[in-house]
């Protein structure tokens, strides 16, 4: 899909810059950690930055679920609620249309922050499936921190956000979720050292000093 996009516009555009940065595959820094461990908030920050773009899973899926006509509307509420990780199709799908339609429209946003994926060995297949070759997966950026402080954390975001999971019971599921599928995927990572773990206990500064660091690191 993207050797096909690239090349539509490699057609149109002739210029020496263009097919310089045409030759750019899409560059994705998974975002991985528990509910309310700060993926969102530390994303923002990095998209203020650096030049990355940010595409969270989890938004995405919200986005779909709330537009009319979705077929798959329903299902997505029903997972989310339940804190249930939504199959892979419909999140691979958004993602990829997503990151598409970002290079269209700016051929030098090749850079992904993929939040909240891949969570689940279905997220990881699905991914392989899809983008294997299209996109290069550089790191993963872990933000680590305790189960009550992502619970915490959520159960104050939920004063505000409207979530239908930011609610003691969806949350409690949503850490089982994440202990017992996204855990796995974390140490999968871990063994091809391209693990970059954030201790996500501290607050949003420190936290993101370490990010800095580690984007700057990693180039
Ligand atoms: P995630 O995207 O991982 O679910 P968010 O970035 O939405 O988490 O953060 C969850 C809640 O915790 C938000 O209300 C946010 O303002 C707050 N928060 C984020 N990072 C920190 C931090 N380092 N310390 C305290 N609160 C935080
Ligand atoms: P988040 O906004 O990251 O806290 O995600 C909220 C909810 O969206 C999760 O509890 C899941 O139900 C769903 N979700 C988020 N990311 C994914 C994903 N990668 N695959 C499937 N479902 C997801």
């Amino acid at each position: 899909m993207f050797g096909r996009l690239l090349g539509n516009v490699c057609q149109r555009v002739p210029s020496l810059s263009y097919r310089v940065s045409l030759t750019m595959k899409p560059q994705v820094v998974f975002v991985l950690g528990g509910p309310g461990a700060g993926k969102g908030t530390q994303c923002s920050k990095i998209v203020e930055n650096y030049n990355y773009t940010h595409l969270s899973a989890g938004d995405l899926l919200r986005a779909e679920r709330a537009r009319e006509g979705s077929e798959f509307g329903q299902l997505i509420a029903n997972y989310i609620k339940e804190g249930k990780i939504v199959p892979v199709e419909i999140t691979i799908n958004l993602l990829r249309k997503a990151m598409e339609e970002t290079i269209q429209q700016d051929e030098k946003k090749f850079r992904f922050l993929i939040d909240g994926f891949p969570r689940n060995e279905d997220n990881l297949q699905g991914w392989t499936r899809v983008m294997d070759g299209k996109a290069d997966v550089k790191f993963v950026l872990f933000f680590d921190c305790g189960n009550e402080a992502c619970i915490d954390r959520c159960l104050e975001r939920g004063k505000s956000s409207g979530r239908s999971d930011d609610n003691r019971e969806s949350l409690e599921k949503r850490i089982q979720t994440y202990l017992q599928s996204t855990r796995p995927i974390i140490e999968l990572y871990e063994k091809q050292g391209k693990v970059r773990t954030i201790d996500a206990s501290r607050s949003v500064d420190e936290v993101f000093a370490d990010v800095k660091a580690t984007l700057d690191k990693e180039g």
